[in-house]
């Protein structure tokens, strides 16, 4: 059992929508805030809440969220007692890890060994093999020899995918699908990680063609109990990134679910965790394999919420006081939930990203449904940072329910100044596979690999272009507009600022 150590005032090593999360259980748990921020971020939603600011560097992530030094100092400046790194940036980062711990203050998450344990994709597989989880078949040894790595991929047989062992987020991850590309490909990923992750080291895994992700939330309280708040389905990517989750999967059988839950929290033990973590599986023909595991809060977090009635946050919080231990003797989803990504990007141009001042925001609040959004009219989408801007979340009783509320919430979003994939979120949702629920991770692919296409204008909106390009009566709209933002309230270029 932990030691207890009240936090006072909590530290936020992280920016945008989940900064914003971490605020909210803070102030419930009435803990005081440290924003430490980088000059680009002072128009958000997080600043404006926090209880102290403090800037950390510029705008690039190098000299501010990224960098090590500049956070623990930063905290220490603001009288924090604690730092929570949210998820991306240097949450999954053991250095930063123990460094909060050296300075003092207190981790909001697993150990530095933990981290090293189950994060480091090697370290986990190897850890795996001994606890007899499934892995998926592949090649994970020191000889990082382009023969070595080339001959281990034609053992495997194509298609195999080469990804960085220090990864995550997709980079540094390539699919290799014949011998001929072999060489170019690995080449690439080992240039990739070590430009992002500071190591070469790649491993190489079966590509399993059509799986579902499948994942476990786990939790270690403050006595080393881990137990797993069931499943969640992820398999709407783009790019090997998220873009829809569901908790729990429509897929698993109740045999499934108990083995996979089982081999979740069997791992998370051996590597002896605390606080919220990710076991991940991909789910093929029936067999489920172990993936990895993400030593951190998810963003997908919160339909774990929905379905169980539980706070992550809070109960991460309360674990690193040494202050939390699980009541209930079991816990059991009830409904179904939804979270949507909303990226400002432009879903009718292949989905390049959109930077520029809000507009108007306006989210259809109701029952069972949830908005997480770091930015509120008049603050910036900048080019520095991942484009997601909000998350939607919906709870209904069942999943059809769910899907039905989904649509209608995500059509009645207004976020105006910046393109958004709120209508590709809606496509996606209303498509045949996403409603029967046997999706893969190639659904996008398969389906929307180049975003949307632009519907045509109908006969008023055509005969108002026309009259405008003519000079004619004032319509407000913008001559830079392209066809599609003619029919999508959602695609119009012009500001309502
Ligand atoms: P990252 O840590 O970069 O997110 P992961 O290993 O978690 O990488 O994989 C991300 C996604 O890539 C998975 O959810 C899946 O869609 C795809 N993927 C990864 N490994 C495989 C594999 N062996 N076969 C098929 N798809 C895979």
């Amino acid at each position: 059992m932990d030691k207890l150590k009240k936090i006072n005032r909590l530290a936020i090593a992280n920016r945008g929508e989940v900064a914003v999360r971490i605020i909210k259980a803070c102030e419930e748990l009435g803990i005081e805030t440290v924003l430490l921020h980088s000059e680009a971020d002072i128009l958000s939603r997080a600043y404006r809440m926090a209880t102290k600011r403090i800037c950390i560097g510029g705008a690039p992530v190098a000299q501010s969220y990224l960098n090590i030094t500049a956070n623990v100092q930063g905290a220490i400046a603001g009288g924090a007692d604690a730092i929570h790194p949210g998820f991306g940036f240097l949450s999954e980062n053991a250095d930063f890890a123990e460094a909060v711990i050296k300075a003092g203050l207190i981790f909001v998450g697993p150990s530095a060994e933990a981290i090293r344990a189950l994060g480091d994709k090697i370290n986990c597989k190897k850890l795996a093999e001994k606890a007899g989880l499934p892995l998926v078949p592949g090649y994970k040894g020191e000889d990082q020899s382009l023969t070595r790595l080339i001959s281990e991929a034609e053992k495997i047989g194509y298609p195999v995918i080469v990804k960085a062992a220090a990864g995550g987020g997709g980079r540094g991850m390539k699919l290799i699908k014949n011998s001929a590309e072999a060489k170019e490909l690995i080449e690439s990923a080992q240039r990739e990680s070590l430009s992002a992750f500071g190591s070469s080291q790649v491993f190489l895994e079966k590509y399993l063609d059509r799986a579902k992700h499948i994942e476990f939330q786990i939790f270690g309280d403050s006595s080393g109990r881990v137990v797993h708040f069931f499943d969640r389905e992820c398999s709407v990517q783009r790019r090997h990134q998220k873009i829809i989750e569901e908790a729990v999967s429509a897929a698993l059988t109740p045999e499934l679910r108990q083995q996979m839950g089982e081999s979740a929290v069997a791992i998370a033990t051996l590597g002896k965790y605390k606080g919220a973590g990710t076991v991940e599986f991909l789910l093929q023909d029936g067999k489920f394999y172990l993936l990895e595991v993400n030593t951190r809060l998810q963003v997908e977090h919160p339909v774990t919420e929905m379905v169980l009635g539980v706070d992550l946050v809070k109960a991460q919080i309360l674990t690193a006081q040494g202050d939390f231990l699980f009541s209930a003797p079991s816990f059991s989803p009830r409904g179904h939930a939804i979270e949507g990504r909303v990226y400002a990007e432009n879903s009718y141009q292949g989905g390049i990203p959109s930077t520029g001042l809000l507009g108007h925001v306006f989210f259809p609040e109701g029952p069972g449904r949830r908005f997480e959004y770091g930015f509120e009219a008049g603050d910036e989408i900048t080019s520095f940072y991942d484009p997601m801007i909000a998350k939607v979340i919906v709870w209904d009783e069942s999943r059809s329910r769910a899907i039905q509320k989904m649509i209608k919430v995500l059509q009645d979003s207004v976020i105006f100044g910046v393109h958004t994939n709120i209508p590709y979120l809606i496509e996606i949702l209303k498509h045949p596979e996403f409603i029967n629920g046997t999706m893969t991770t190639r659904f996008i692919e398969n389906n929307f690999a180049e975003g949307l296409k632009a519907a045509k204008p109908s006969e008023l909106e055509q005969s108002l272009i026309e009259s405008a390009r003519r000079g004619g009566p004032a319509v407000t709209l913008s001559s830079s507009r392209s066809p599609e933002s003619a029919v999508s309230p959602w695609n119009r270029p012009w500001r309502l600022l």
